[in-house]
């Protein structure tokens, strides 16, 4: 018996959302195109968000007499914006260096059969759900008679 996967919430978002991306980009070239775009769009937003909260942190510290509540004045709300500026500090490090190696991945190009045979699988691995009637009939045609119906 094939171990059963996991059906919590969290796990079937992903086998849905991995299934879409094998199905919208079902080649070599966009599998490429489209991570490198989802981890520059992920650089590029952490990285604002980061100088805007250290654009904060500063104009605090220079005006710390200034009573404003729109501003982190408080002592508390600086250490926490600290900690956050560091974490989001970590992850565009990593970010960079994931960065570095998908230049890599990237950089490889297959011959138009290579993509074909990239689409073939892609088209076994994440079928269209919507159509359905033809995914009960392809289970139909290879189901073995000698078999007992589950
Ligand atoms: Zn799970």
């Amino acid at each position: 018996m094939p171990e059963e996967p996991c059906q919590c919430q969290d796990c079937v978002r992903f086998y849905r959302e991995h299934d879409r991306l094998i199905r919208e980009f079902p080649t070599l070239r966009k599998q490429q195109e489209i991570n490198w775009a989802a981890l520059q769009s992920f650089r590029t937003l952490c990285g604002r968000v980061l100088e805007d909260l250290q654009k904060k942190l500063n104009s605090n510290s220079s005006n710390q007499a200034e009573e404003n509540s729109q501003t982190w004045n408080k002592e508390k709300k600086d250490k926490s914006i600290t900690t956050v500026i560091s974490d989001l500090e970590n992850i565009n490090a990593y970010l960079f260096s994931v960065e570095a190696l998908m230049e890599r991945v990237f950089d490889v190009k297959v011959p138009d059969e290579v993509e074909d045979k990239f689409r073939e699988i892609a088209g076994e691995l994440a079928p269209d759900p919507l159509n359905i009637d033809r995914l009960r009939l392809n289970r139909l045609l290879h189901q073995t008679p000698d078999l007992p119906d589950k």
